[in-house]
């Protein structure tokens, strides 16, 4: 899987924007190559025609031509041959016009038989094409504009412009796969935002929202306490540099020596379609908090 550095939410916008204007410029392209492809074959079409039509026509003539010239030199007797060079003449001019049209008829045929070659692999490429942009482009649109809203969900809503501090290490869109980042709390963002998207009650000690240590904190892609390595280690990362975000203690206390990530909002609580976040906790703070959760229901 390729890893992209995203600086900027815009950049996923942008590029967002930029797959369904490809997609529309890819079916209009498609599209318009059908037509040419159509016309070609119609014009190709109507040119064998013609030259049969042409090859027909001619062989009448040669027909005709022949007839006038055996009838004339019928004519006459032994001592008065007839004078038939003209009826010759035109048998020849006949022969050299069937021959061209029956050239000329080849040639279509045999371009026609080329494009339709040629329009039979263009065909399957297309329509290949096709598929992926019918199909896959709106999955890709669909995969980007959950990532836009999960992150632009930890700026607090910050509008166009707004920059997420520190490289958010991204799955690429496409391959949906997991992101997995490490967000920086800066001064550019709204405190209010974070707490209200992530608040429950009015305490401002409660455990029920980001502590007063909470520094930093990785997008949490489910609600379950089942977490991958990356996940642990990027907690582990965050609690020993910054602290438990409740009581800032950079000492986990487990025997394990791992921070627990802690979901905000809790889990219990989490509102339909919320999303969470992961900050480090201590073990003391994970117990205290369980009982809040518990006594908030
Ligand atoms: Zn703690």
């Amino acid at each position: 899987m390729t890893t992209v550095n995203v600086r900027s939410i815009d950049a996923l916008e942008e590029l967002q924007t930029g797959l369904i204007r490809y997609a529309d410029q890819a079916q209009v392209t498609l599209d318009a190559v059908q037509r040419e492809v159509q016309r070609t074959l119609d014009w190709l079409d109507e040119r064998v025609r013609h030259w049969q039509n042409e090859v027909r026509r001619s062989q009448e003539e040669m027909q005709r031509a022949r007839a006038a010239y055996e009838r004339c030199m019928a004519s006459g007797d032994r001592e008065h041959p007839p004078s038939c060079g003209h009826f010759e003449a035109a048998v020849y001019e006949a022969r050299r016009r069937l021959a061209q049209a029956e050239a000329d008829l080849r040639m279509a045929a045999e371009a026609r038989k080329a494009v339709l070659a040629e329009v039979d692999v263009y065909q399957r490429e297309a329509s290949r094409l096709r598929a992926l942009v019918q199909n896959d482009t709106p999955k890709a649109v669909e995969t980007l504009r959950y990532k836009v809203t999960v992150l632009r969900s930890y700026t607090g809503g910050i509008s166009a412009g707004g920059v997420v501090a520190g490289a958010v290490a991204f799955g690429a869109g496409l391959a949906a796969g997991t992101a997995v980042g490490v967000l920086h709390e800066t001064d550019n963002m709204s405190v209010d935002s974070l707490q209200s998207s992530a608040s429950v009650g009015d305490d401002a000690d409660s455990m029920l929202q980001p502590g007063p240590y909470a520094k930093e904190f990785i997008p949490a892609t489910d609600s379950g306490k089942q977490f991958s390595e990356i996940v642990r280690e990027q907690i582990d990362k965050i609690g020993y540099t910054h602290g438990c975000h409740s009581c800032g203690s950079t000492d986990p206390g487990t025997k394990s020596r791992h921070f627990i990530p802690d979901h905000q909002p809790p889990s219990a609580l989490r509102k339909p379609g919320q999303l969470q976040k992961l900050y480090p906790h201590c073990l003391a703070c994970s117990r205290s908090q369980g009982g809040q959760v518990r006594h908030a229901h």
